[in-house]
């Protein structure tokens, strides 16, 4: 037996390199190696208490029966609140789709939305799983480059040079995975404006870091006039609740694409897990100061860890205003040889972190941009001072 009998589609499928870097990092933890992982992107903090209770609850309560495939409608209408408290957005019960993670809601919307040779801009670096998940449908993802020079924000001159007649949607997440970069209302105006003449492309604007976010303020692209009716806005509560595990992500979208997704999950999932459903509507019932303590500490950490990059010779990062990554470009390292180990590229960076730093990272060429690594600091300050001592050492030039 062998891949050859497995099909085409499966074939071609990249790994996601979040996950698997983070399962090496385990395996070398089994085998008994001090690793330290800033590869998977999760807070290291427990769901909120409050939360926990509102799933015991449910479990007592009995909620054991298939839920609704596109969610309990007390959980729509909550998310309604929260677009409307937090975002700006008008959306109904019947724009929600609640869905197992943001993960799934993507890929919803994907083979809801995609045809074969349809093009999806990406902005780089775009989250792991984007490129692959519309490769899936068929579509065609078009890379739109960014540097720390430009905070790794496109701009409306580099959107309108990759629109094509094919163009059929856009995707990005604000704050970003992995640059942490957050566009700001204006930024996202300009951006809108390009796409005004332009009314059959769709954007998908992932906003699940939308809480850990430390600019001040937060805009969401679908509240910007004239892009309601053609964005797809996408949260969650993996990140900013701690609640990774319980995985829950929904979209509020234009009717006939949430029915849609509706129409595909009810063919591959079914409606997301009972339990956790109903406790997420404990979390986004939940004033935003509730989860402000973790804020705070990622904001502390956003800090900590600048200082402790720009202390190392040939790392070049922009600020990160949310999430909770950096996202270092490692060129000054390509071609030169660390203990006797030719540095190529980011992929080679990374490696030879994991082994001479025992740091797990993740290479920037799976968020499309092979000049950078990710390193998530969603870890406490020692295990991140221990860290960044590490690969301190281990990047010395002899
Ligand atoms: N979008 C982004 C930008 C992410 O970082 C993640 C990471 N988990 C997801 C979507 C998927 O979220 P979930 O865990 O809810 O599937
Ligand atoms: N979103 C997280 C990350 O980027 C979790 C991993 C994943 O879902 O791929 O690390």
């Amino acid at each position: 037996m062998s891949t050859q009998h497995l099909s085409d589609r499966i074939n071609n499928l990249s790994v996601s390199q979040t996950l698997a870097m983070a399962a090496k990092a385990r395996e070398l933890t089994a085998l008994g190696k001090d690793i330290i992982s800033l590869s998977l992107g999760e807070p290291d903090f427990n769901t909120p208490d409050f939360i926990k209770e509102a799933a015991k609850k449910a479990i007592d309560e009995n909620w054991s029966n298939y839920p609704p495939v596109d969610g309990y409608l007390e959980l729509k209408q909550a998310i309604v609140t929260k677009f409307q408290r937090d975002n700006g957005l008008n959306y109904q019960p019947a724009n929600i789709v609640v869905s197992t993670g943001a993960k799934q809601s993507l890929y919803n919307i994907a083979q809801a939305m995609i045809n074969e040779g349809d093009e999806v801009i990406l902005p780089a670096p775009y989250w792991v799983s984007y490129s692959e998940i519309i490769k899936m449908a068929g579509g065609i993802p078009v890379v739109v480059p960014t540097s720390v020079a430009s905070d790794f924000k496109i701009t409306p001159y580099q959107l309108q040079q990759a629109i094509t007649p094919k163009t059929k949607m856009m995707w990005f997440s604000s704050p970003c995975n992995p640059s942490g970069s957050v566009y700001n209302r204006e930024e996202l105006t300009a951006l809108a404006d390009v796409l005004k003449n332009r009314e059959d492309i769709f954007v998908v604007s992932d906003e699940i870091y939308e809480h850990i976010n430390f600019s001040g303020s937060f805009c969401s692209i679908g509240s910007i006039p004239g892009m309601f009716e053609r964005t797809i806005t996408v949260n969650g509560v993996a990140k900013a609740f701690a609640m990774t595990g319980w995985r829950i992500g929904y979209i509020g979208a234009p009717e006939f694409i949430a029915k849609a997704c509706t129409k595909l999950q009810g063919q591959v999932t079914s409606g997301a897990n009972s339990i956790a459903q109903r406790a997420t509507i404990a979390a986004l019932e939940a004033a935003p100061s509730e989860i402000g303590y973790m804020v705070e500490a990622f904001h502390k950490r956003r800090d900590l860890v600048l200082h402790l990059v720009n202390d190392i010779k040939g790392l070049e990062v922009n600020v990160p205003e949310g999430a909770f990554y950096v996202f270092p470009d490692v060129s000054y390292y390509f071609g030169k040889t660390l203990n006797g180990v030719l540095i190529n590229n980011a992929d080679d960076l990374a490696m030879y972190l994991l082994e001479y730093a025992n740091v797990a990272t993740v290479t920037g060429d799976a968020f499309g941009n092979p000049n950078c690594i990710r390193l998530s600091y969603a870890t406490s300050e020692t295990i991140l001072i221990e860290a960044f001592k590490r690969i301190k050492e281990a990047l010395k030039e002899q």
